[in-house]
C-alpha cells in the first residue's frame, strides 16, 4: 500500500467510487469540525459508523482499505492530513486550529516569536509567551490588499474600503452624519481609444466592416464574431501593430496626474458657478474625494471616483449635486496632461451620476468600489511583482497583449526623457504607479484607524468578562519567517479560508432571504 506512480492514494478494493471529493466529504466537514466536540487532540474518521481516532496518516489509509467504499484520496488529502497529524500528536490540534482563525488562515502569515510582560515596573513577569503555541510561534496576518497575494486579507482590506467609502457618504467610523446632506456625485472616467480591440457584444458584430478590408499589416479590419465576457479575445487589438502600445503605457503612467489636475480643474470650475475667486470660493465650498483604479480587460487604467463638496467647519456648501456634477464633466472634458514627451487626456465615456441622499446610494457605490480595491493590473499571479528585465518578462509567458504592455513599459522606461514616469519600475502594472484606492485627507476615516478600531474589538473580546486589564502590558515580538510550515498546512489554510468564505456568503444569502 502506497502512494501510486501519479502520487494518488488507491484503496486495493477494486470498485472503490471515485465521483467524491474524499477529504471534503469525510475528513474535513466530519472529522475535523468534530475533533473539539467530539475528540479533544486526534482527527476522527468514520468508518462505516464508527468514529475511529487517527494516530498516523496509516492509520486512515488502513480505515479506508478496509471500508472499499471510500474514494480515492490524494496527495494533497495525504500532505493536509498529514500536517494535522503532527499537530494532533503534539496536543495541539485545537491551538492549531485557533492560530489559523485568528490570522483569518492567510496565506502568507508572518510568524512571530516572543512574550508579553504585565506588572508594575521593576516587578513585571511573563504572562503570554508564544513557546506554549504550535511551533512556538504567534502567526499574524500579511495584511495584503492583493486578491491574487492572500484571498483572506484581501477580503478584510476590501471590507475596510467599503466602510470607508460609505462613511465619507454616510457619516459614521467617527464622521459626522450630517455629511450625508453635503451633494455628491459617482465620477467614472476612461481612457481614450488606442485602437480597435475585441469587444464583447451580444447583438452585434465585434467590429462591423468589410470582410476583406485589410490594415496597412494585412490583417482584417473587421470581427464578425460575438464574444463572450470570458473569451481571451476581448481587449487584445484586431492589429497589434497598428495598437499605439505606446500611447496606452504613457495613459497609465500619467493618469494620476491627469487626475490631480481634474480636481483643480473642477474646483476652478466651481469657483465660476458661484461667481467668486478661486480662492473666495474654496473657503464656501471644498471638494474631497475617493478614487478607485480600474483596469480594463485592454490593460488600460480607468478611474471611479466619489466627490463631495464641503461647506466651512463640516457645514452644507451653497453648491448643489448638479452644479457639482457639470463641474466635474467640465473639467474632464477639457483637461490634458503634456509633457515635451508625452500627453494624455480621459477619453470620451465620461459619466457622472448623481448621488442622491439615503443609505442605498452609500451601500450600491461602497460596494461597487470596494471590488475593484483588491484587484491588481491583470490579477495574473504571473505579474504580481515588479518585472526586473526582458528575460523576466519571457519567463513569465504572459498572454501576447499584456507582454507587449509590459515590454512597451520596459522600453520607455529606458528613455531617459521619460525618467520621472518610473516605466520600468511599475511595468508590472502597465505603466501604472499610482495607488489602486486613494481618497484626500478629508473625504472620511482612515485604513489606520479602521484597523486600530478591529485590532481594540478584539482585544475586549479577548478579554471577555475579566473587563480589560488594569496594569500595563509590554510585547516583545521578532519575527522567525514567514507562511506556513509545509506544503500540508499551506493547502489546509487554503481550505479553510475558501470554507469561510463559503460560509459567510451563505450566511448573508440566508439574511438576505429572511429579510425580504
Ligand atoms: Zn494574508
Ligand atoms: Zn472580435
Ligand atoms: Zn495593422
Amino acid at each position: 500500500m502506497g502512494p501510486g506512480a501519479d502520487g494518488r492514494w488507491r484503496p486495493e478494493a477494486p470498485n472503490a467510487p471515485s465521483t467524491e471529493n474524499f477529504f471534503r466529504e469525510i475528513f474535513v466537514s466530519r472529522c475535523v469540525s468534530l475533533v473539539p466536540a467530539v475528540s479533544r487532540w486526534y482527527p476522527l474518521c468514520l468508518v462505516g459508523t464508527r468514529w475511529v481516532p487517527l494516530n498516523t496518516t496509516s492509520d486512515l489509509v488502513r480505515c479506508h482499505t478496509q471500508a472499499p467504499r471510500w474514494p480515492v484520496m490524494d496527495s494533497d488529502d495525504h500532505a493536509m492530513l498529514e500536517a494535522l497529524v503532527r499537530h494532533g500528536k503534539r496536543h495541539q490540534l485545537d491551538d492549531f486550529l485557533a492560530q489559523g482563525d485568528r490570522c483569518g488562515w492567510c496565506r502568507h502569515p508572518i510568524r512571530l516569536r516572543g512574550f508579553v510582560v504585565s506588572g508594575p515596573a521593576g516587578e513585571e513577569t511573563v504572562t503570554f509567551s508564544s513557546s506554549s503555541l504550535p511551533d512556538g510561534v504567534v502567526l499574524k496576518a500579511c495584511g495584503s490588499r492583493s486578491e491574487v497575494r492572500c484571498p483572506s486579507c484581501a477580503a478584510i482590506y476590501r471590507g475596510d474600503s467599503r466602510h470607508l467609502v460609505r462613511a465619507g457618504l454616510e457619516g459614521g467610523k467617527g464622521v459626522d452624519e450630517a455629511i450625508a446632506l453635503h451633494p455628491a456625485v459617482f465620477l467614472t472616467l476612461t481612457a481614450p481609444s488606442f485602437g480597435a480591440v475585441h469587444a464583447t457584444s451580444a447583438v452585434s458584430p465585434c467590429h462591423a466592416g468589410h470582410p476583406r478590408a485589410r490594415c496597412a499589416h494585412g490583417r482584417p479590419l473587421a470581427c464578425p464574431r460575438r464574444h463572450e465576457r470570458g473569451d481571451e479575445l476581448v481587449g487584445t487589438p484586431l492589429c497589434p501593430d497598428c495598437y499605439d502600445y505606446e500611447g496606452a503605457v504613457l495613459q497609465n503612467a500619467l493618469n494620476s496626474e491627469l487626475w490631480r489636475r481634474t480636481m483643480i480643474y473642477t474646483e476652478r470650475q466651481l469657483a465660476a458657478v458661484l461667481d467668486r475667486t478661486q480662492a473666495d470660493a474654496r473657503r464656501v465650498a471644498r471638494l474631497s474625494f475617493c478614487r478607485v483604479a480600474e483596469f480594463q480587460r485592454r490593460g488600460v487604467v480607468h478611474l471611479h471616483a466619489i466627490v463631495r463638496a464641503d461647506g466651512p467647519e463640516g457645514s452644507v456648501p451653497p453648491v448643489d449635486a448638479g452644479q457639482l456634477a457639470r463641474a466635474c464633466l467640465q473639467a474632464a472634458g477639457t483637461i490634458t496632461v503634456s509633457n515635451p514627451n508625452a500627453s494624455a487626456t480621459w477619453g470620451r465615456q465620461i459619466d457622472v451620476q448623481v448621488l442622491e441622499h439615503g443609505d442605498e446610494r452609500a451601500r450600491r457605490v461602497a460596494t461597487y468600489v470596494a471590488k475593484y480595491a483588491t484587484k491588481t493590473s491583470s490579477d495574473d499571479p504571473r505579474l504580481d511583482a515588479p518585472v526586473r528585465s526582458f528575460e523576466d518578462l519571457c519567463r513569465r509567458e504572459l498572454p501576447t497583449h499584456l507582454h507587449r504592455m509590459v515590454a512597451t513599459a520596459l522600453d520607455l522606461g529606458a528613455d531617459p526623457a521619460l525618467s520621472e514616469l518610473n516605466l520600468a519600475r511599475h511595468a508590472h502594472r502597465l505603466g501604472y504607479g499610482g495607488h489602486f484606492l486613494t481618497k484626500s485627507r478629508r473625504y472620511s476615516t482612515t485604513f489606520g484607524a479602521l484597523r486600530d478600531a478591529r485590532v481594540q474589538w478584539r482585544e475586549a473580546r479577548r478579554l471577555g468578562d475579566d473587563g480589560p486589564e488594569d496594569q500595563t502590558s509590554e510585547g516583545h515580538w521578532h519575527a522567525v519567517g514567514a507562511g506556513w510550515t509545509d506544503r500540508g498546512e499551506s493547502l489546509f489554510a487554503a481550505h479553510q479560508q475558501r470554507q469561510r468564505t463559503e460560509d459567510k456568503r451563505e450566511a448573508e444569502l440566508a439574511w438576505y432571504t429572511r429579510s425580504e
